[in-house]
C-alpha cells in the first residue's frame, strides 16, 4: 500500500507542477505581450506627439515670421513717412491680414498709442507695458513677445509683439506693435486632437506660457512651464519628449517639444498617457481575461485529475485490499484443506474432480493425480479397487441417492486394502456455490474401530473373568443350601467360595485401580522426593515371603537414589512385579532386586531397578503380551491372578515417564527393568543424591 500511495502522491507532484509551470507560462507569455505592446504604443505615440509638436512649431514660426514682416515694414513705412502711415488703409488693402493681427499700431517715443489699425478712442499711455519698456531700456533688435495681457484697445487677451523703432541717428522713435489674439494659438490646438486632457502650449524661455490650452480649457498668465522642458533647451536640446505627471491637476502626460528657431520660445504638446494607451488598455484587459481563463482552464484541469487520481487511487487501494482479503482467505483454506487430517474432494460445476487434499493422497496412497478430472464414477471406481471386498464403498451415487431422499446420516463406513487397511468414513455434502458443486469427504476411522473392538473385546473378557469366579460361587452356595455335608467337606466348599471371592474382589478392584489411573491421567498423583533404596525395603517388607522362600537378595548402592514420584503408586508398581517374581518361581529360587543410576546420552540421569527370578520365565510370544489386560501366560490354574497387574504396572511407569523392559527365558527365570528421572537437582552433600561422578553403569549382563 504504501508503495501505491508514493506513486500517486509523485505524479500528483508532478500533475501540479505542470499546471503551475503551464499558469506562469502563460503569464509570462501575457506579461510579454503587455510589456511589447506598451513599448510600441508609447513610441507610435511619442512619434505622433512629436509630429503634432513639428506642426505646432511649424505654426508658431510662420506665425511670427509673418508678423515680423509685417512689423518690419511699418517700422521702415514709420521711419520714412511717420504719423503719416495709414495702418487702416494698409489693412483694407489686405497688407496686415486683420484675421491674424487684429490690431497693429505704434507707440511713441512717450509711450502714447498713437497710431492703429482700429480707431483709437481715446489717446492710450502704454509706457508702463512690458513690450515697451523693454526696447526704452535696450535696443536688442529682436522681436518681443510679451505674456498675454488684455488688451486696452482690443478688450481681448492677446499676445503683443513689438519691435523697437531706431532712427538712423540711433534715437528711440518709438516702438511697433502687433497684438495676436490668444484664440488664434488655442484654436490651431483645438484642432491637434490631444484628447479630452491633452495639453498644448506655447512657452517663453522665460518659462512663462504665451498661450495655453489644456483639455477643452484656454489658460492664460504666467503659468510656470514643466521644468523638464525648459532645462532641456537650456542644456541644447532643442527638441525631444518626457512623460511626467503634472503639479496642476496630478495627470500623468507624455509630452513633446520643439523649440521656434530664431525666437526665444519653444512649443510644447501633451497627451494623457491614459489616453495615449487606451486601446493598449484594452488590449491588456483582454490578454489579462484570456490570462486568467486559461489559468482557470490549467487549474480546473489539475482539479479534476487530482480528483480523478485520488478516486483511482481509492478504488485501487480497495482493490489490492480486497484481493488481499480474498488471498488471505485463500490462504487460510488451503492451510485448513492441506493440513486437515480429513480427506476432501471437491467436484466443479460439472461434477469432475477439481481439488484433492493431502490427506486423501496419504488415505488411499500414490496415484491420485489421475484423478484430476474424473468424473463420479470414475473416482468411485478408483476407490472400490482399493476396498476390501466385504465392507467396500458403495459409490458417490448411491451418497447422491440418499442425500436426495433426505436421509439423516447418510454416511457410510468402508475399508480400505490398499495402501494398507483402513477404514474410513466417507461423506457428500452439495454445495449450491457455482465453483463448487459437491465435496466429497472421508474420515480415517480406523483407531476409533480399534479401539471400539478393544473396548468390546475388553468387556467381554472381564465379564468372562467375573463370570468363571461367580459360577463356582453360585454352584457351592446353590449345593450347601440344598444338601447336607459334612464338616470336612463344607469347609473344603466355603473355603472355594472364600477364595473365589477373594479373585472377583481382586479382580474388581484391580479394574477400579486400572480405570482411575486411565481416566484421571496422573491428575491425583502426588509427587514427592522418593527415596529408593527405602520404598524398596518397604515393599520387601509389606510383602509377605512365600512359604520355604528366602528373602530376596539385595545389591543397592550405598548412595541414596532419588526420584520424584507417587510412593503410593509406585510402591503398587514393585508390588506388583515382585509379588509375579514370587509367584512364577514356585520352586523357589534366589530373587535378586538391583538398583543404579544410568546416565544417559542426552545427560539426563534415570534411576533403574531390576527384579530378577529364576522361575517358569515366559516365551517370547508370551513376553510379547505380558501388558494385556487380563492375559494370564500361566493358565494351569496352579496360581492365582487376574492378568491386570502388568497392566497397572506399564500404565504407571508410563505416567512417570518412565520405561519398562521385560527379559525372560522359559524354565529359567524372568527379569523385569524399570528406569525412572532421577532427581538431580539436589546434590550429594550430607548424602541427599548420587554424585554424577560417582554414577557407575552397574546393569547386569544378560539374564540368559
Ligand atoms: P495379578 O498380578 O493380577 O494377580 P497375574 O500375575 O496373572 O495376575 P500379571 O501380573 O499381569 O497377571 O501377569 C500376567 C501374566 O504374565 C501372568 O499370568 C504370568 O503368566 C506372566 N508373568 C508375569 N510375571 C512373570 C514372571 N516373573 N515369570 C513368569 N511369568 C510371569
Ligand atoms: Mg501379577
Amino acid at each position: 500500500m504504501p508503495a501505491i500511495v508514493s506513486k500517486y502522491r509523485r505524479i500528483l507532484i508532478f500533475l501540479w507542477f505542470t499546471a503551475l509551470l503551464l499558469t506562469g507560462l502563460s503569464w509570462w507569455h501575457v506579461a510579454r505581450l503587455i510589456s511589447e505592446s506598451h513599448t510600441r504604443e508609447i513610441s507610435n505615440a511619442q512619434r505622433d506627439l512629436s509630429n503634432l509638436t513639428r506642426v505646432s512649431q511649424e505654426h508658431a514660426n510662420r506665425t511670427f515670421r509673418a508678423v515680423d514682416q509685417v512689423i518690419r515694414f511699418i517700422q521702415s513705412r514709420y521711419l520714412e513717412i511717420g504719423n503719416k502711415i495709414d495702418l487702416t488703409e494698409l489693412t483694407r488693402k489686405g497688407v496686415i491680414d486683420a484675421e491674424l493681427f487684429p490690431q497693429v499700431g505704434i507707440i511713441d517715443a512717450n509711450g502714447m498709442y498713437i497710431l492703429a489699425n482700429l480707431p483709437i478712442p481715446t489717446p492710450m499711455d502704454l509706457s508702463d507695458r512690458e513690450h515697451f519698456k523693454v526696447h526704452v531700456a535696450a535696443d536688442t533688435g529682436e522681436l518681443f513677445v510679451s505674456k498675454p495681457v488684455l488688451g486696452r484697445a482690443s478688450g481681448k487677451w492677446s499676445i503683443q509683439l513689438t519691435r523697437r523703432i531706431t532712427r538712423a541717428n540711433g534715437e528711440f522713435a518709438g516702438v511697433v506693435v502687433v497684438s495676436i489674439a490668444v484664440d488664434y494659438f488655442t484654436r490651431f490646438y483645438g484642432e491637434l486632437q490631444l484628447g479630452s486632457r491633452g495639453m498644448a502650449a506655447l512657452y517663453g524661455l522665460d518659462g512663462v506660457a504665451r498661450v495655453r490650452r489644456v483639455g477643452d480649457n484656454d489658460e492664460f498668465g504666467t503659468i510656470p512651464s514643466d521644468s523638464y522642458a525648459l532645462a532641456a533647451i537650456n542644456r541644447g536640446e532643442t527638441m525631444g519628449s518626457f512623460t511626467n505627471r503634472s503639479l496642476v491637476d496630478g495627470i500623468e502626460r507624455l509630452y513633446s517639444y520643439r523649440k521656434i528657431p530664431g525666437y526665444n520660445l519653444f512649443v510644447i504638446d501633451a497627451q494623457d498617457i491614459k489616453y495615449v494607451l487606451a486601446s493598449h488598455q484594452r488590449s491588456k484587459e483582454a490578454l489579462l481575461l484570456q490570462a486568467s481563463m486559461v489559468s482557470l482552464l490549467i487549474v480546473a484541469l489539475a482539479a479534476a485529475l487530482t480528483r480523478y487520481l485520488i478516486q483511482l487511487r481509492r478504488a485501487m487501494y480497495n482493490r489490492q485490499r480486497a484481493q488481499k482479503q480474498i488471498e488471505e482467505r485463500n490462504e487460510q483454506l488451503n492451510a485448513i484443506f492441506e493440513l486437515s487430517p480429513d480427506a476432501f474432494v471437491s467436484f466443479d460445476s460439472e461434477k469432475r474432480v477439481t481439488y484433492i487434499n493431502p490427506a486423501f493422497r496419504s488415505m488411499t496412497g500414490q496415484g491420485t493425480d489421475v484423478l484430476h478430472g474424473c468424473n463420479e464414477l470414475e473416482i468411485s471406481e478408483w476407490l472400490i479397487e482399493r476396498c476390501a471386498p466385504n465392507l467396500a464403498f458403495s459409490g458417490i451415487a448411491a451418497l447422491h441417492a440418499k442425500v436426495t431422499q433426505g436421509t439423516l446420516d447418510h454416511r457410510e463406513v468402508f475399508e480400505l486394502e490398499k495402501p494398507v487397511k483402513r477404514v474410513l468414513e466417507v461423506g457428500l455434502r452439495v454445495s449450491s456455490s457455482r465453483a463448487v458443486s459437491q465435496i466429497l469427504y472421508l474420515r480415517d476411522i480406523t483407531r476409533e474401530n480399534e479401539v471400539e473392538h478393544l473396548k468390546s473385546e475388553f468387556l467381554a473378557t472381564a465379564a468372562h473373568e467375573l463370570r468363571t469366579p461367580m459360577a463356582s460361587i453360585l454352584g457351592y452356595s446353590e449345593v450347601l443350601l440344598h444338601a447336607e455335608f459334612d464338616e470336612p467337606t463344607r469347609h473344603e466348599m466355603l473355603d472355594t467360595i472364600y477364595s473365589q471371592s477373594t479373585l472377583m474382589a481382586n479382580i474388581l478392584n484391580e479394574l477400579l485401580d486400572l480405570a482411575r489411573i486411565e481416566a484421571r491421567r496422573s491428575k491425583d498423583f502426588r509427587y514427592t522426593l522418593v527415596h529408593m533404596q527405602e520404598l524398596l525395603t518397604e515393599v520387601i517388607k509389606g510383602l509377605p515371603l512365600p512359604a520355604q522362600r528366602t528373602a530376596p537378595e539385595l545389591d543397592l548402592p550405598a548412595q541414596p537414589l532419588y526420584l520424584m514420584a507417587d510412593s503410593g503408586k509406585l510402591r503398587q508398581a514393585l508390588i506388583n512385579v515382585l509379588s509375579n517374581a514370587y509367584k512364577y518361581s514356585p520352586k523357589g529360587g534366589t530373587v535378586l532386586i538391583r538398583a543404579w543410576v544410568n546416565e544417559q546420552s542426552d545427560q539426563t540421569c534415570m534411576v533403574c531397578i531390576e527384579i530378577t527370578d529364576h522361575g517358569i520365565g515366559l516365551t517370547p510370544e508370551q513376553l510379547q503380551r505380558v501388558f494385556e489386560r487380563f492375559y494370564r501366560a500361566d493358565t494351569s490354574g496352579k496360581v492365582l491372578g487376574t492378568g491386570l497387574g502388568m497392566s497397572i504396572v506399564k500404565e504407571i511407569i508410563d505416567l512417570h515417564h518412565g520405561e519398562i523392559h521385560l527379559e525372560s527365558t522359559p524354565g529359567k527365570g524372568t527379569c523385569v527393568q524399570i528406569c525412572l528421572p532421577a532427581y538431580t537437582t539436589l546434590r550429594n552433600d550430607n548424602s541427599v543424591n548420587v554424585p554424577l561422578e560417582s554414577i557407575q553403569d552397574t546393569r547386569p549382563g544378560d539374564f540368559s
